[in-house]
């Protein structure tokens, strides 16, 4: 988010603007994200802004010829209840209605596009071909190459450690590196934001989590790239990885953390792994997939990131620190837009 705001802030010629951070880009949790990039969100303006960040994968690599690992293999989900077919059917309306393709399609066709798949008890499945996948670490070097080449600049290495405000209003920044003098501060902190909001007296609701996924060795009948499959019943999202599998879990109960017990030097850092926790999920990605039976365990990945309490993007003025505190989380897409944006500006898209 650091990256792609100060990106789209040089390219709007505000090129002294500064990106922070306190141990090295991508560091958080960006590193080991499983970037799956799905436009499909529950308004037109989210929807829009994912299909921005679509078209933006690719220009960012013609820009600064930094790849940034866009995969467009589509997205297929699938239902196995009454109740998640008629969300199904409302997938391909809602899309459809926003100008993306998206089409219901029977439990054979789904099949056919995931062959290792079980689609036993599958009764019906939605395909949105334009969605995909990027390497989050090419793609926030590509952001910050394109951000560079515009004169913003990136210290690293650089802790922000208070927020200074005068009469509510932002004033500036103190870093380990100094004081810098700003009326403007746009956090992109992932799950540390509301520690970094809490420093101008402002409260952003994320909720930190730990967060999985399994990672198997080579599987036969894995060739090149597959669309991301997700079983929402399930609380599953399975797609390809090096040959392998990938098998995420959004699952019922998550696990919070505290963000102060990761440390302050916690970069490129994993959680242990906890197969308890994940047993749920692995029976049913056991069902899904008959393969992973034999399928030799790489790693359980379990990494720390943090949620909405809706599920929607945090974007806009915090109403608490008014005039320039404006924070920002997000998954993968531009959101350097907010209510009253830089000098007050508001943008065309908001
Ligand atoms: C297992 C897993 C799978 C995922 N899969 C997907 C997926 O398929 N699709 C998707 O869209 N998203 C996915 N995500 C979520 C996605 O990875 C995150 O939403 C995204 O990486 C967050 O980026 P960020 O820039 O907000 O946070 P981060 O990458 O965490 O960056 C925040 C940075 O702030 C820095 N920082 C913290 N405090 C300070 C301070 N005081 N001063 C200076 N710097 C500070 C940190 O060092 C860190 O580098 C997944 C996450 C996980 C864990």
């Amino acid at each position: 988010m650091g990256c792609s705001t100060l990106y789209h802030l040089a390219k709007l010629g505000m090129t002294d603007a500064v990106l922070l951070e306190r141990n090295q880009l991508t560091s958080g949790t960006t590193w080991h994200s499983a970037a799956q990039v799905r436009a499909l969100r529950s308004t037109r303006n989210l929807t829009d802004l994912i299909r921005y960040s679509i078209s933006l994968y690719s220009a960012l690599e013609e820009e600064t010829g930094q790849a940034t690992g866009w995969i467009n293999k589509g997205f297929l989900s699938i239902a196995t209840t009454p109740d998640r077919m008629i969300h199904v059917r409302r997938q391909e309306a809602l899309a459809n209605s926003f100008g993306l393709t998206a089409t219901a399609i029977s439990a054979g066709e789904a099949k056919e596009r995931w062959p290792l798949m079980n689609a036993d008890d599958v009764l019906g499945a939605v395909w949105s071909p334009d969605d995909g996948r990027v390497g989050p670490t090419d793609l926030c070097a590509a952001l910050a190459k394109g951000a560079r080449a515009r004169g913003a600049r990136i210290f690293e290495n650089t802790a922000v450690l208070g927020v200074t405000t005068e009469g509510g209003k932002v004033k500036g920044v103190e870093t380990a590196g100094g004081f810098i003098q700003t009326d403007t501060v746009v956090v992109c902190a992932g799950l540390w934001s509301r520690e970094v909001a809490a420093m101008g007296g402002a409260h952003a609701p994320l909720f930190p989590c730990e967060h999985f996924y399994l990672l198997t060795k080579p599987v036969p009948g894995i060739e090149g790239n597959l669309p991301t499959l997700s079983d929402h019943d399930a609380g599953l999202y399975i797609r390809d990885d090096s040959g392998g599998l990938l098998v995420g879990c959004f699952e019922p109960l998550g696990k919070p953390i505290a963000p102060e017990t990761l440390g302050e030097d916690f970069a490129f850092q994993l959680l242990p792994e906890d197969w308890d926790h994940f047993e749920p999920m692995m029976a049913g990605a056991l069902n899904r997939l008959p393969a992973l039976e034999t399928a030799e365990v790489k790693m359980l990945l379990n990494g720390p990131e943090s949620f909405t309490p809706d599920g929607g993007f945090m974007l806009g003025e915090t109403a608490e620190t008014p005039g320039a505190l404006s924070w920002l989380r997000n998954e993968f897409c531009w959101c350097g837009v907010w209510r009253r944006g830089w000098n007050g500006a508001r943008h065309d898209n908001c």
